[in-house]
């Protein structure tokens, strides 16, 4: 038999019961999809306070190595401490790999409660970019000499007084950085046959970063006649054809947007920070956070983890919903070139769900259906795994 190798990394908090429930339908997805003649070699990693409790660094030389070698992993969430002790394990793995694409897919299975009258109409992905802006993270503590020499030097240039009992926080956006990120996605949107992709950002008041985030990625689609155009020459000549158009939204108006004609939108394209805000704001549309699957994607490697964190209040309680973790896998799948795999594995969630075998997230929003636990769930998706298909 086959062995395909897949390098993962378990989570913190309850990234654990997500991992447990989600492997057998994993194993489940490739044995069917391969007829019984391929199955999965784990490679399991550590990372974050497992790997500090363990080796005494938070991402040991051995994990680091792995993944570069292999070129793909899935992750669970790991826990970062808010205002103190170590910078986030996460936001340093998409740096040391450069993964600069961060891709989170909102996509409505039916059978999940939303609080929007037609959420059938939801597909878009969200595209962030993935190591600039806040994720550079160049901050100074306040009343730290940076800060102060910071704060002086704002002085001087601009005559901007800033309160000396400031922290400092730095958001950079390239150029080069827009560029590559830009061209990436609408890489994936001709291969992917997309319609629209819309630029989120914040350029109204944020001038030389999001404004020239704005004006960087269309210059970028400038350089594809031939698959795209901008929407004000779509209006113009009001012709249809099959270019995808590209436009853009103003941050705060966007998510008034995907509240109320989600169904206008298909692919967003967003600095950092925003593109974080808006994928948990549209997880919510979906069902939540435990249905919202993620991938950060470079040239060379790809780390593929849900869009939650490592929800510590549940940790060990078997109580979370593994679907994000799930799809995460599916998308891994997909991007490995097993796509029958991930439709196994995404028809077997969606099966489920219309079973209305859920966990507690999405059972308190459905009238009359008990929760089941994390490792029920999987449990009945694995058994769905290629049923009727
Ligand atoms: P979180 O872990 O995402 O949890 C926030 C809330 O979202 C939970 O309390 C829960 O809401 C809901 N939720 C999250 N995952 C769920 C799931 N699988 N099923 C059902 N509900 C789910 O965010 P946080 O509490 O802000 O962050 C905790 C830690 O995770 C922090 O250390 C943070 O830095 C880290 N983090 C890591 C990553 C990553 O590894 N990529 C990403 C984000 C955050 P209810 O309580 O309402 O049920």
């Amino acid at each position: 038999m086959d062995t395909i190798e897949i390098v993962y990394i378990e989570g913190d908090g309850a990234g654990e019961d997500i991992w447990r429930a989600s492997k057998g339908i994993f194993e489940e997805a490739i044995l069917k999809a391969y007829g019984g003649e391929k199955s999965i070699k784990w490679i399991n990693l550590i990372a974050g306070q497992k790997a500090l409790d363990k080796e005494g660094q938070l991402l040991p030389k051995q994990t680091l190595e792995t993944v570069k070698n292999k070129k793909c992993a899935i992750k669970g969430p790991l826990t970062t401490p808010v205002g103190g002790g170590f910078r986030s394990v996460n936001v340093y793995l998409r740096q040391v790999f450069d993964l600069y694409v961060c891709m989170r897919p909102i996509r409505y299975f039916s059978g999940l409660p939303s609080p929007l009258k037609s959420p059938e109409s939801i597909d878009i992905i969200i595209f962030r970019e993935n190591t600039e802006d806040i994720y550079k993270g160049i901050e100074w503590k306040e009343g730290t000499k940076e800060a102060k020499e910071v704060i002086d030097f704002i002085k001087e240039k601009s005559g901007i007084q800033i309160s000396d009992d400031s922290g400092i926080g730095i958001k950079p956006i390239s150029k080069r950085g827009t560029q590559r990120f830009t061209r990436w996605v609408i890489d994936y949107a001709i291969k992917n046959k997309r319609k629209i992709i819309t630029i989120v950002h914040k350029g109204n008041i944020m001038k030389f970063t999001e404004g020239a985030f704005r004006q960087w990625a269309i210059d970028t689609a400038k350089e594809f006649p031939k698959y795209l155009r901008l929407e004000e020459d779509r209006l113009k000549d009001d012709v249809l054809d099959e270019r995808i158009v590209i436009n853009d939204r103003i941050a705060d108006n966007m998510f008034m947007q995907i509240i109320l004609k989600p169904q206008d939108y298909d692919i967003l394209l967003c600095p950092n920070l925003n593109g974080d805000y808006l994928s948990d704001a549209c997880a919510g549309l979906i069902g939540g956070l435990g249905v919202a699957p993620g991938a950060n994607i470079g040239d060379d490697v790809a780390i593929f983890e849900p869009t939650h964190g490592s929800a510590p209040k549940y940790a060990g309680k078997d109580m979370i919903n593994p679907t994000s973790f799930i799809l995460s896998g599916a998308l891994m799948f997909r991007h490995l070139g097993h796509d029958k795999v991930a439709v196994l594995i995404e028809d077997a969630v969606e099966k489920t769900i219309q079973s209305k075998i859920v966990t507690y997230d999405l059972a308190r929003n459905m009238s009359g259906v008990n929760p089941v636990r994390c490792s029920k769930f999987g449990e009945e998706v694995a058994k769905r795994i290629g049923e009727n298909s």
